[in-house]
């Protein structure tokens, strides 16, 4: 499998938004334990109007900054900026190649997750989508340091991102909303994190085709 390209990202952003759908009720139910009950609703709302504002003929880059600018202006709470940080840092790191390799593509995700962390001040262990993004991160950038091509690299980023998601079941939140909560946060997944391995997911069974 070779590098992706604009119609792969469109179809990431797509297949994404499908899954957000198909998953949003359980998302909902996720932040209703240790939040205010819309992280499913907020998500399809912001990923339908992405897939709307999907450019024709644009570059990749330009593909995830379009998404992400429609997420923004179209997600509540705090996921909507942060989503939208993500897609937007991600874009611009890809610049106007038409093809991006699996380096330029652990870079669009180191530089999300750089943008997240700048925007949001959470640290991994604060319950936060966070502690999905960091170890699928670490992760991509081992596999790509291993030689590992393209898919098996996001594959690996979406594995680690799962774990992380998993990971934040026992953990306090000390950031968004879930932190008003205190030690009443804990024994729940935090609905971010959740969120952010299904569209890691969803990246490689795109990537993976
Ligand atoms: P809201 O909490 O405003 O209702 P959502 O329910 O859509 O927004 O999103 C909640 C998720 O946002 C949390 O589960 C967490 O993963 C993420 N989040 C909240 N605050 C932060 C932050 N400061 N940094 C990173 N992620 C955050
Ligand atoms: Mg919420
Ligand atoms: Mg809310």
């Amino acid at each position: 499998v070779g590098p992706v390209n604009a119609r792969d990202l469109a179809a990431w952003v797509r297949y994404a938004a499908e899954l957000v759908s198909a998953d949003a009720e359980r998302l909902t139910r996720l932040d209703a334990a240790i939040g205010d009950g819309d992280h499913g609703l907020n998500l399809d709302r912001g990923f339908r109007a992405a897939v709307d504002a999907l450019p024709d003929g644009a570059p990749p880059g330009k593909v995830l900054i379009a998404a992400g600018r429609a997420i923004v202006s179209k997600t509540g709470g705090a996921s909507g900026p942060l989503y939208g940080t993500v897609l937007r840092r991600a874009g611009k790191a890809l610049g106007d190649a038409d093809d991006v390799d699996a380096a330029a593509l652990g870079a669009a995700l180191k530089a999300a997750l750089d943008g997240v962390q700048e925007l949001g001040k959470a640290v991994e262990g604060d319950k936060t989508m966070v502690d999905a993004l960091a170890p699928a991160v670490a992760a991509f950038a081992a596999a790509l340091a291993d030689g590992t091509g393209l898919a098996g690299c996001v594959r690996a980023a979406a594995d680690a991102a799962a774990e992380g998601a998993d990971a934040t079941v026992p953990m306090r939140a000390r950031k968004g909303r879930a932190s008003y909560l205190g030690e009443r946060s804990e024994g729940h997944m935090d609905p971010g994190a959740s969120s952010t391995a299904l569209l890691l997911r969803a990246l490689a069974e795109v990537a993976g085709e």
